[in-house]
């Protein structure tokens, strides 16, 4: 079993390092001549391109029926099973749309990107991995095994203990202070005031045991200063944050376009900070699967239990889909198959930019 999981995390490793030099020389190019610039404009996908792929993945996966919406949280198994919508944001900050693209639903674990990019932002990228790790722990999102196996370290911020230990990490002198910045993060990513969903907040506050026993057992590993309860219920919070698909194009193209937000031109994030960020993305963010999903994307991507994905073509794009069921290893079963034909339609497989 250890040898296994060695195996599996070694192989992450190597993948992690080719994303985050793709992911930097995405950076490079912004700042190239303008020769190199328009050799990059050229790469990215056209208009008529994008809006032609996400109709195409739209139609073909519309009546796709497999999967099952997540019930462990009770709210979520009451949302429809049949909503299906994809959004594309690019450079310029024009979103291309098709179907249930503007219907809000709860972030859930996509969130985790995104606190995890705060505490970057405030502490630095070695915040992250003295706190909670980066490699993937190839056990599910919130096992307790993971945590007593790497004795709260060598995990990574998208599974549940590092994200709630990431969270309680975030600095502030109280709780309605840490919470600001993480709501106002997201915003800032989304470019619009986003809000709770507060009937799945309640929903999954009622049912967290096992994460606040995760939180619990992270404070005893002292992997961050806050109150675990604390913690968790902000963490809770974070993950009942309403989000469309739209909105999570534009948050994806956030860190596509180096931290800078195509649609608002804010530089919420520097730099500097994403390719670490799409690193961890690629090797955790689709959990068991992750080795799965890049070895047929190559695109960090993130998913929620609450049916979103959102996915980073470093230079490219930045694309959201939003379908509630689940595949086993919890991640949206139409949401992965239209993105993995978008990507194969705009030649967007950063592994795959020869050019
Ligand atoms: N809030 C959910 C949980 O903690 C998030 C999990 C997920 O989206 N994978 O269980």
């Amino acid at each position: 079993m250890s040898e296994l999981i060695l195996s599996r995390r070694s192989i992450m490793a190597t993948l992690a390092t080719g994303a985050a030099g793709l992911a930097a020389g995405g950076g490079a190019l912004a700042l190239a001549s303008p020769a190199q610039a328009q050799k990059r404009n050229m790469l990215a996908p056209g208009a008529n391109a994008i809006q032609t792929a996400i109709n195409a993945a739209h139609g073909r996966y519309l009546g796709l029926q497999e999967g099952k919406n997540a019930d462990y949280i009770p709210a979520l198994a009451e949302v429809s099973s049949a909503f299906f919508g994809i959004a594309v944001a690019g450079q310029d900050g024009k979103v291309y749309e098709v179907g249930d693209s503007k219907q809000l639903f709860s972030i859930q674990s996509i969130s985790k990107v995104f606190t995890a990019a705060l505490v970057m932002q405030e502490s630095g990228d070695q915040k992250i991995e003295d706190s909670v790790g980066v490699d993937a722990t190839g056990q599910v999102f919130n096992s307790i095994t993971a945590v007593e196996q790497y004795r709260g370290k060598e995990m990574n911020p998208f599974v549940n203990p590092g994200a709630i230990a990431t969270v309680g990490n975030v600095k502030g002198s109280s709780p309605d202070e840490v919470w600001a910045k993480i709501l106002q993060f997201h915003s800032d990513c989304a470019g619009r005031q986003l809000d709770v969903n507060q009937p799945v907040y309640k929903s999954e506050g009622d049912t967290n045991q096992r994460n606040r026993a995760i939180s619990a057992l992270m404070s005893a590993y002292e992997r961050f200063p806050m109150d675990p309860a604390v913690a968790v219920d902000l963490y809770t919070r974070q993950c009942s944050i309403n989000v469309s698909a739209h909105d999570l194009a534009v948050m994806g193209a956030t860190l596509a376009f180096g931290g800078r937000n195509p649609v608002t031109g804010k530089q919420v994030l520097d730099r500097s900070h994403v390719p670490g960020l799409l690193a961890i993305m690629s090797t955790a963010g689709m959990y068991d699967d992750s080795g799965k999903w890049l070895f047929h994307t190559g695109l960090p991507t993130k998913s929620g239990v609450g049916g979103g994905l959102v996915g980073v073509a470093p230079g490219k794009f930045g694309i959201g889909t939003f379908a509630p069921p689940l595949d086993a290893a919890g991640n949206s079963v139409r949401g992965q198959r239209a993105i993995t034909d978008i990507v194969r339609a705009l030649n967007a497989n950063p592994y795959a930019q020869f050019d």
